[in-house]
This record gives structure tokens, sequence and C-alpha cells, in this order.
């Protein structure tokens, strides 16, 4: 999926792990296709999809094939207004993970700007349906800032009770406006924030809700400058970051600034240890749902850094 001239050129630690032979990757694809699901691995291009669907773990990519907003970094298609919502997606996806016998799920979504509630009842519908089914499963859910509804959309998502409170600031103060063209830095921190206060006057009995966010690196930031955006969400109280290289999906993306050396990628997890997160992944080929069970045992477990 990436751009051919710029995968040329990968170092050498860019090569991405295959799946294993006898793997459950053809079991996966049956699963996500017969349910007409859609995954962020396959939407997004991700290079770790040979090894995490060979591990039995994906994804889901609820509302549609078309997001809203028009990021200069990603590879998902992206229109004015998105595919008409399926009722029945969040049982699909429900079923999915129990055939798939997840204990940790990731759920994501596409920006639905278009929609007047911003996609979060159909969240929470989601968020119940893999519970009703799985009491067990741990749910995680990788939310757009649905913007202009945030205050409201966060409590109709909370109330549905998930694990863990995931939402990306992908990149540096500095940088955001030009490759987030509807992002905003301060937005992003605020919801992170939020969401745990929001959990703590819905749930006062209960442990503080999970956090985390994730930046994509190698577009155009400086390495203090993602030093520093670890920092602000350890500010706004994020409890789990993830650090990986960018990969310009085509030629028509945001050009790829550097491929940031492995000795950065040590400095993030010395600086995310020194600054206090739960867990740090940092490494080239690190996504924000790669390994997302580690990460959460990590930060519940107290074994801080979960370097990669
Ligand atoms: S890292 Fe995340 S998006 Fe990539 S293949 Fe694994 S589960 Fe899918």
């Amino acid at each position: 999926m990436t751009w051919g001239a710029e995968a040329k050129q990968r170092p050498e630690w860019m090569r991405v792990r295959a799946a294993s032979p006898g793997s459950r990757f053809n079991e996966l694809t049956s699963i996500v296709r017969e349910n007409g699901l859609h995954t962020v691995c396959e939407e997004a291009g991700c290079p770790n999809i040979g090894e995490c669907w060979g591990r039995g773990t994906a994804t889901f990519q609820i509302m549609g094939e078309t997001c809203t907003r028009a990021c200069r970094y990603c590879a998902v298609k992206s229109g004015k207004a998105g595919e008409a919502l399926d009722p029945l997606e969040p049982a699909k996806v429900a079923a999915a993970a129990e055939r798939m016998g997840l204990r940790h799920v990731v759920v994501t979504s596409v920006d639905r700007d278009d929609l007047p509630d911003k996609g979060a009842e159909h969240w929470a519908q989601t968020i119940r349906a893999l519970r009703r089914r799985s009491p067990e499963l741990q749910v995680e859910v990788l939310v757009p800032d649905f913007l202009g509804a945030e205050e409201t959309a966060l409590i109709t998502v909370l109330e549905a009770e998930p694990h863990v409170f995931n939402h990306n600031i992908e990149t540096c103060r500095r940088i955001q406006p030009k490759v987030r063209i509807k992002g905003d830095y301060d937005r992003a921190l605020h919801l992170l924030q939020r969401a745990k206060e929001l959990w703590s006057e819905l749930y006062p009995e209960r442990g503080p809700l999970l956090t985390k966010s994730g930046i994509i690196v190698g577009m155009g930031e400086t390495d203090d400058e993602v030093i520093e955006t670890m920092r602000d969400l350890r500010a706004h109280a994020v409890d789990v970051v993830t650090v990986g290289q960018y990969l310009q999906p085509s030629e028509r993306h945001l050009p790829l600034a550097r491929w940031v050396p492995l000795e950065s990628f040590r400095r993030f997890r010395e600086a995310g240890d020194e600054l206090g997160f739960g867990s740090v992944f940092a490494g080239p080929l690190v996504r924000s749902s790669y390994r997302a069970e580690e990460q959460r045992l990590a930060a519940e477990g107290g074994s801080r850094v979960v370097a990669y």
C-alpha cells in the first residue's frame, strides 16, 4: 500500500514481519469478509497486518470507509459525507470479536462530521454489543474528536463503559495545522483529559479511566517536539502513549520528512519512562493498536515502560 519510491528507500529497521505459515491470517480474513466489516489494518495499509492478523487480532473500523476529514498523512478514503450507518454493524463487530476469541478488542472509526451526533450513538451501541456478547472482553475505543459535539459525545461513549479510551494526537503542536487540516492540538488534549474527568463523575466508585494517545513521527517534527508532545499528554493525565514511524501512503500524501533512527525511538521510550506513562511503545513499526492488550496490561500492572 505504501508508495513504491518511498518503500524502496526504507531502511533495514523498517522491514515488516510477515504472517507465519499456519497462522490465523486466512481465518481472520474470512471472518472480516463474511461479516462485511472494515478494518483499519487494511484501510490504512498498516505494515503490521501480517503479524497482527497472523496472531488473530485486528482493529475494526466502524461507520464505513469514508472519512469526512482529509488529514494529509492518512490513507483512509475521504469525502464530504460518509456512508449510511449499518444498524447491524455493532452486532456484527461483536460476533466477529467473539469468533476471533479476542480478550482485548480495538475499535476505531472514520470521522463522521456529517452526522448530527458525530457518530457517538453508533459508538455506544458498538461498545454495548461487544460487552453484552463477550462479558470478559476488554474494549478499547480509538475515537475521533467529535468536533462540535465533544461533551455530549463523550458522555454517550463513556456511558457504554469502554475499558480503554484512546484518542490520537498524531503530531506536535507546530505542524498540527499543516498535517491535520481540521484537527486541533489543544482540542485533542482537552478531549483526553475531559474523558477521564467525566468517567470519574459518572463512576466515582471505580478506578480512573485508562487513557491513551499516539504520535506519528517522520512528518516534519523534531525529536524535541515529540518529547514536548509526550509531556503535554502526561500533563493531561494520559496513561499510555505510542510512537511510530510515518509511512507515506502515496505520492499525493504528505511527503515523508525523515526515517526516524532507532536511537530517537530509544530516547522517546526513556522520556516516556521519566514522564511517568504507564506504558510507552515507541518503535518504527509501532501503531496505536499494535499489541494493544500488552500496552494495557503493562499500564494496569504498573510495569511502566514496555519498550519496543
Ligand atoms: S497494528 Fe493495529 S492497525 Fe496495524 S495490523 Fe495491527 S491491529 Fe491492525
